[in-house]
């Protein structure tokens, strides 16, 4: 199992990397993983499960062989709103333009004039002086009239218009529920082909989370579960939808165009806060180094919030038209692993027990503060978490400390949603069989000869009386690395 490649130093801060076009040459999947790719992202708004599916293999193909744990995120379309086509594929529009959405199942291809509509619904949730952004939000209209199935608009703002570009209302509030008809199938698919991760586009509150969940366990399996935060409306749930999800996506593309782009650094910055308070995990997403669909170096602005994201907290940062349609898909991912080591090399995080829960609920919660107490104040090498399901790993990931975290764990799915997890680095280890101080001592030896541990090195070891059950961890032990990896007992601190 391999977590570095960058001069011995361990990245903590994880990459997403969106697959597309640009991915499916031969040996580019393999490639986007060796540069150091932590997670794909398969969009189900495009393609066929037969195409997801070969994807995947690539992937777990390539994992295999270069020695990683990558894990796999559907990402559901959600009820994305989207124009219809237009008759040449694009039209230009000038600001003053009269232009109409037309919500009728039979509407003709679009013109200069007017164009159908993916949602025919919109029709009931717009009213007069509503503005509307298309293209996130590249293009605006202002509703002046409407008519039988016809919204009349103005044209705000000079551009182009093409074929299928998206639909949102500024400051939110389209009636549609967060799961489609396809999404619904796409979730059995999802189940199907085994994912790790399914991601839920534009969820309203923990309701539509809860479905998602229900759903996926129908169709016979269980994944972590991403909530994209990306409406108005679910802004004052945040709490609610943090609590029914695993992980959270600061969604910044649609969330933007709802909320207005400068409302984003605040909302990131709380929405990063919230997710680690109620100890979950999260991802900074969408145009992190945008121009580098372009352009083989990316902008200074874009260095810095990449940077800035990863100050801010976040467990991943994302990449999405960078590595599924750029022209630079690996150098893309190069850059963010530089810039996420050159922010986590300057900027030390601030591990902050004043403000860490003082009710615990669980015991393995308990051990993972305690682990990190200690940790924290006699300069441990490394923790150590034998761990069934990953729970332990995650309560001690949400301190953002100094401290590698080595997750073991026998369970293939359970490393892979771990690979998501700041600071956490999973490990394939099978201890069944032995007492958990044999398990201890062996898992010092194993990380020992793989380089990540030295004579001298103290560690800390969580475990539970037994590694079969999830949620057992009840025990703690400090540990010094001896000649050849063997463990002995501390002697003075
Ligand atoms: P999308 O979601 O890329 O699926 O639209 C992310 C976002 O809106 O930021
Ligand atoms: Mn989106």
């Amino acid at each position: 199992m391999s977590h570095t490649a960058n001069n011995g130093v361990l990245r903590r801060t994880k990459i997403i990397a969106t697959l597309g076009p640009a991915s499916d040459a031969p040996g580019a999947i393999e490639a986007l993983i060796a540069a150091g790719v932590n997670v794909v992202r398969l969009n189900f708004s495009h393609g066929t499960k037969e195409h997801h599916a070969a994807r995947i293999q690539a992937v777990r193909d390539a994992a295999h062989k270069l020695g990683r744990e990558v894990g796999v995120l559907a990402d559901l379309q959600g009820p994305k709103i989207r124009i219809e086509k237009f008759e040449e594929g694009k039209v230009l529009l000038q600001a003053g333009d009269p232009f109409t959405l037309v919500c009728s199942a039979d509407a003709a291809p679009g013109d200069r004039n007017r164009v159908g509509m993916s949602y025919l619904g919109l029709i009931d949730d717009v009213v007069v002086g509503d503005t509307l952004l298309l293209d996130d939000g590249l293009m605006a209209v202002r509703v002046d009239a409407i008519e039988g199935v016809e919204i009349r608009t103005t044209v705000l703002t000079d551009g182009k218009l093409s074929d299928r570009k998206g639909l949102n209302r500024l400051g939110g509030g389209l009636s549609l529920g967060a799961l489609t008809e396809k999404d619904k199938r796409d979730i059995i698919t999802a189940a199907e082909l085994k994912v790790d991760f399914v991601a839920v586009s534009f969820c309203r509150n923990a309701a539509d989370m809860n479905e998602a969940r229900a759903l996926l366990r129908e169709a016979g399996w269980e994944a972590a579960l991403v909530a994209k935060i990306e409406r108005a409306e679910s802004i004052p749930l945040l709490g609610e939808i943090i609590d029914a999800s695993d992980v959270v996506m600061v969604a910044r593309g649609d969330l933007g165009v709802e909320i207005g782009d400068a409302e984003l650094p605040g909302l990131q910055k709380k929405i990063i806060r919230e997710t680690l308070e109620r100890n979950k995990v999260v991802i900074t997403a969408t145009q992190m180094l945008q121009s580098m669909v372009e352009s083989p170096i990316p902008t200074r602005a874009e260095v810095l919030d990449v940077a800035n994201a990863v100050i801010d907290g976040s467990d991943a940062v994302m990449l999405s038209q960078e590595t599924a349609a750029g022209n630079y898909p690996t150098k893309a991912v190069e850059a963010m692993v530089r810039i996420c080591l050159g922010a986590e090399r300057q900027f030390e995080m601030d591990t902050d027990f004043e403000a860490a829960p003082r009710n615990l609920a669980r015991v393995d919660q308990s051990i993972a503060m305690a682990a990190m107490f200690l940790a924290e104040h006699i300069k441990v090498r490394a923790i150590i978490a034998l761990t069934e399901s990953g729970g332990t790993a995650r309560y001690l990931s949400r301190f953002r400390s100094e401290v590698p975290i080595f997750a073991l764990s026998r369970h293939a799915g359970a490393r892979r949603r771990m690979a998501m997890m700041r600071d956490v680095f999973p490990i394939d280890f099978d201890t069944r069989g032995l007492p958990p101080r044999e398990a201890a001592r062996e898992a010092i030896r194993r990380l020992h000869a793989l380089g990540h541990l030295h004579e001298g090195d103290r560690v800390m070891i969580t475990s539970g009386d037994s590694m079969e059950n999830q949620g057992a961890t009840n025990t703690l032990r400090m540990l010094e690395v001896g000649p050849a990896g063997k463990a002995e007992g501390l002697g003075d601190l």
